[in-house]
């Protein structure tokens, strides 16, 4: 039995405060049990972790970057290191994004780099893949870039417990857009990745958390999450909300 994780992606969204507000909240209002059904993280920026997390903790909410270095340290202006991430209170990190790969022209290869970075600082990475529409649209072509994408992200990466890695599978063309796949293409997309898996880490495969991506909000959860190898929502625009990323909590519970 795999524990749902629903994972907010805050993006750039909110300020310090008002994301240790909001949690206060959250914690306020989430039903106490529901941690015992659903893991709950928050990707928030890297500026929000550390009084988010003093907050956090002793909780069963847990935090996340949206993106690291490839790099332990050095002189890369701008980067935040996986060691700074964790050391800020975050447990999780979102690696290649499709809004990284897209703007920031993140290759299969430096999402490789950034996974292994992830492990060597004990954080579990959240490994994005997804196909564009026009991929989509000239079918068996998804499939392809979504396992080059894995291939590539995940080689030379030893993942011995289910635990330590998590793959969203968010479409390109559904996120931030209102429109969703449906449950059936998503369970066809997570099983596909699941079976890829199971050749990288057979020990481990079938306990490993694949999420779906993709504008999820609270009226299309319970039926994407009901799938078999949906275990859980890497969720955008919905998550900001309170009310909406907890009818999500409940829909996974
Ligand atoms: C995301 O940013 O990963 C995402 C899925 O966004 P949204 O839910 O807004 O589509």
């Amino acid at each position: 039995m795999i524990t749902p994780l629903i994972a907010a992606n805050w993006k750039l969204h909110k300020l310090p405060s008002e994301g240790v507000a909001w949690l206060e909240t959250l914690l306020r209002e989430l039903p106490s049990k529901a941690h015992e059904h659903v893991q709950i993280l928050l990707n928030v920026p890297a500026t929000h972790l550390a009084p988010m997390a003093r907050l956090a903790r002793g909780t069963p909410v847990a935090l996340g970057g949206q993106d690291l270095s490839a790099h332990n340290e050095g002189a890369y202006t701008g980067e935040v290191s996986g060691a700074m991430l964790g050391d800020a209170g975050a447990s999780f990190v979102i690696v290649g994004h499709s809004e990284r790969r897209t703007l920031h022209g993140e290759s299969d290869e430096l999402v490789n780099r950034k996974l292994k970075a992830a492990r060597r600082n004990d954080l579990v990475p959240i490994l994005c893949v997804g196909e564009s529409e026009a991929e989509r649209d000239a079918g068996e072509e998804a499939l392809a870039v979504v396992l080059e994408q894995l291939r590539t992200g995940l080689r030379g990466l030893c993942v011995s417990e289910s635990s330590a890695l998590v793959i969203a599978y968010e479409p390109v063309w559904a996120i931030g857009t209102g429109r969703t796949a449906t449950a059936d293409d998503a369970q066809s997309m997570a099983a596909t990745i699941r079976s890829e898996l199971r050749t990288l880490y057979p020990a481990v495969a079938d306990s490993i958390r694949l999420l779906y991506g993709g504008s999820m909000k609270p009226a299309n959860a319970a039926e994407l999450l009901s799938r078999a190898d949906v275990n859980g929502g890497l969720i955008g625009g919905a998550s900001l909300e309170l009310d909406s990323l907890l009818a999500i909590v409940e829909a996974a519970g």
